[in-house]
């Protein structure tokens, strides 16, 4: 029998995230997932990752197109905390080795996408949400925890 400290189930984005968090704050963890990372939806993405990273954008204005776009049903403080946070992440996942497209000037490149009021959609090439799995998974991994896959 297995025994671990923590257990999350699902190797998307989300789960990745915090199987991550939580062995970076020392606990054994593993992960069960009935799909292998970059083929969970996480990995099917094609738009890109939206976070307010320009000085003329803001946090406050990416929730406002958020809740916008929930049609309000959103839940507002899981909204927040996606929009306040986003920058801070994406700044992450590139120091973890995310290949972004840049601007000439070397800042992350950020393109319009449905439902934003300003360019705030960060990608790498044609498929930014398989490198991000990528990304995720291979940083998992280095730390070396393996990931559980079952099912189809
Ligand atoms: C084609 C497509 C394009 C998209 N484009 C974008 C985009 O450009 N930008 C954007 O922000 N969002 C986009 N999305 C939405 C985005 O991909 C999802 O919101 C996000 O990936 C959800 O992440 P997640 O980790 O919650 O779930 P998922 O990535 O779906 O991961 C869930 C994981 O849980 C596993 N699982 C499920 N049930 C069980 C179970 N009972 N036991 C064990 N494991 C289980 C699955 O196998 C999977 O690995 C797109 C989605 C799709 C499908």
């Amino acid at each position: 029998m297995h025994e671990h400290d923590v257990v999350v189930v699902g190797a998307g984005g989300a789960g990745l995230r915090a199987a991550i968090a939580a062995q970076e704050a020392g606990a054994d963890v593993a992960m069960v997932s009935k799909l292998h990372p970059v083929r969970s939806h996480t990995g099917a993405a094609e738009g890109g990752i939206n976070a307010a990273l320009r000085d003329a954008d803001s946090w406050e204005d990416h929730a406002y197109d958020t809740m916008k776009g929930s049609d309000y049903l959103g839940d507002a403080p899981a909204v927040e905390a996606l929009c306040r946070e986003s920058p801070e992440e994406v700044i992450r996942l590139e120091h973890w080795g995310m290949p972004f497209s840049r601007e000439e000037d070397g800042r992350v490149s950020q393109r319009p996408f449905g439902g934003l009021s300003f360019p705030r959609t960060t990608y790498a090439g044609a498929r930014p949400a398989t490198r991000c799995s990528t990304r995720c998974t291979s940083r998992w991994s280095n730390a070396g925890s393996r990931c559980t896959t079952s099912g189809t």
